[in-house]
């Protein structure tokens, strides 16, 4: 999934912090545009399968 705002490749983005919730992990990634986005990556069942979903939040 790419940067709504510049379409940098999110995968390649500065990773900020991870923290473990009740949903899956939290992931805070840095754009080089400066926009953070939010990833959350579920764990689905006994195999390893993670399911980003991606919330960017323009930069302040
Ligand atoms: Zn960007």
């Amino acid at each position: 999934m790419r940067c709504r705002h510049c379409g940098w490749p999110g995968d390649e983005a500065e990773v900020l912090s991870t923290h473990a919730t009740s949903e899956g992990w939290v992931r805070y990634r840095r754009c080089v545009c400066g926009a953070v986005s939010i990833e959350l990556v579920r764990l689905a069942g006994p195999g390893v399968r993670a399911e980003p979903v991606r919330e960017v939040v323009p930069a302040l």
